[in-house]
């Protein structure tokens, strides 16, 4: 059995035992389909070569081509990623895309490499795995350290052996074929998503609620931009370093531009610097984990003043910290719905490039939030009639969905 470090597989077999799914199909939902480690050398800028360690995992590929992000961190180690990969399956699934689910990684700081050796070093990860990949195989996008920029590089390396192929990745530049939207999608998913959950407990969409995100990147900061614009109080938000909080809620466009313009959210003047462990517990209505696994564990989980957790990082709450959580009337929208924005306008990114078509904006976001709600009210309609968590309803709404394709496609 595939043992994760980051324990999904608890959340895994809770699933499939309640979903009474045979042995042989549960056996063949466990294991990654297919893993490739590859080693990366590149020529460093001081003159010697570095030899970094990359990966990329396909899990399980039943319901279409693998989708699935690559991370650029020192912790992207194999077991994290087999572990990210699965997740991907769940999620596209549940999202209805016609994907399965795959994981990338580099074992890297890439705060440390400079641009000239992140490129070398995309590219070569690139060409040590493209015999995998390309868009009815496997499709990249970007994760924890990547961005649009990295996204290009891929999609120019993988064009030099495969033609030029903008369906290859998504995450891309606008101007290469990447889609509207797809920057701020995870965030402004995650806020659809909280809206939804706000229809359902009756907390409102204004200053009333407020809202503390740990990670101000990619995710972070769109969560907490389109938050705002709906009207939300963001009263904390962190990066690595440090958190920034105020009671009366944060101007977040004013530090948006603040970041943009080279400052960070320590030099932020307009409220109190707390540390990441301090941010937890912050007084605040919701509490949105946007950066890194193992936020909350068994060990501070009784810091945490929120009644209300979304994950709009991967793998945010331990298993046991999850247990304890839901048993104190904590409620947890899961990793796999609630940061589902960015794998649906990938979806979206691919079949325009396929199309060779462009959507504007307005239609991304209205068919995201289209999706996300009819995702949302297919979890909520189990967890009401089955009095289940929300993360209970999501796995076994995506497992029972890629369980059913194995068995139709007649593997076994
Ligand atoms: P990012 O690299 O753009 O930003 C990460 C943020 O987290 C930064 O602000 C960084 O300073 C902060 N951070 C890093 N380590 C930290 C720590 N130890 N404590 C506190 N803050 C820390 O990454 P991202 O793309 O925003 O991804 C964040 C999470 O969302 C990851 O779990 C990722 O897997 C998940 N996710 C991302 C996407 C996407 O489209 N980018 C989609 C789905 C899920």
């Amino acid at each position: 059995m595939i043992l994760t470090n980051s324990g999904s597989n608890i959340f895994f077999e809770n699933a499939v035992r309640a979903l009474n799914i045979p042995d042989g199909t549960a056996e063949l939902l466990r294991r990654p389909w297919r893993e490739l480690t590859v080693s990366l050398p590149i020529r460093m800028d001081h003159g010697g070569v570095g030899v970094f360690t990359g990966y990329r995992i396909q899990h399980n590929g039943a319901r279409g081509p693998y989708k699935g992000g690559v991370r650029y961190h020192p912790n992207a180690n194999k077991k994290e990623v087999e572990s990210l990969a699965s997740l991907m399956t769940w999620k596209t699934a549940l999202l209805n895309l016609p994907f399965g689910g795959a994981k990338g990684g580099i074992e890297c700081d890439p705060l440390q490499l400079s641009e000239n050796e992140l490129k070398q070093l995309t590219r070569r990860y690139i060409m040590n795995i493209e015999h995998i990949i390309g868009p009815q195989r496997d499709i990249p996008a970007p994760d924890m350290g990547t961005n649009a920029k990295t996204m290009g590089w891929m999609m120019d390396a993988y064009g030099q052996v495969h033609g030029y192929e903008p369906a290859s990745v998504t995450g891309k530049p606008i101007e290469l074929g990447g889609s509207l939207g797809r920057e701020s999608a995870t965030g402004r998913g995650v806020i659809y998503v909280l809206n939804e959950l706000a229809k359902e407990m009756g907390f409102s969409v204004n200053k009333d609620t407020s809202i503390a995100i740990q990670g101000f990147g990619n995710v972070g900061s769109w969560a907490a931009q389109i938050a705002y614009q709906e009207g939300y109080s963001i009263v904390a938000v962190s990066d690595i370093d440090c958190g920034i909080y105020n009671s009366n809620g944060l101007d977040i466009p004013r530090l948006t531009n603040h970041i943009a313009k080279g400052g960070t959210i320590k030099s932020f003047e307009d409220g109190e610097t707390i540390s990441n462990a301090e941010l937890i517990g912050v007084d605040a209505t919701i509490f949105i984990p946007a950066a890194i696994e193992n936020t909350i564990t068994i060990d501070n989980l009784d810091k945490l003043k929120s009644k209300v957790v979304i994950e709009a990082a991967n793998h945010p709450v331990t298993p046991d910290a999850d247990q304890e959580l839901h048993s104190r009337g904590v409620t947890i929208i899961p990793d796999i719905l609630a940061n589902s924005g960015g794998v649906t306008v990938s979806y979206f990114e691919w079949t325009q490039n396929i199309q060779q078509f462009q959507w504007d904006e307005i239609r991304i976001n209205s068919e995201l939030k289209t999706r996300i709600k009819n995702a949302f009210e297919s979890v909520q309609g189990k967890v009401a009639k089955e009095n289940l968590s929300y993360r209970d309803a999501a796995f076994q709404i995506g497992i029972a969905k890629v369980a059913e394709a194995v068995e139709l496609r007649g593997f076994i």
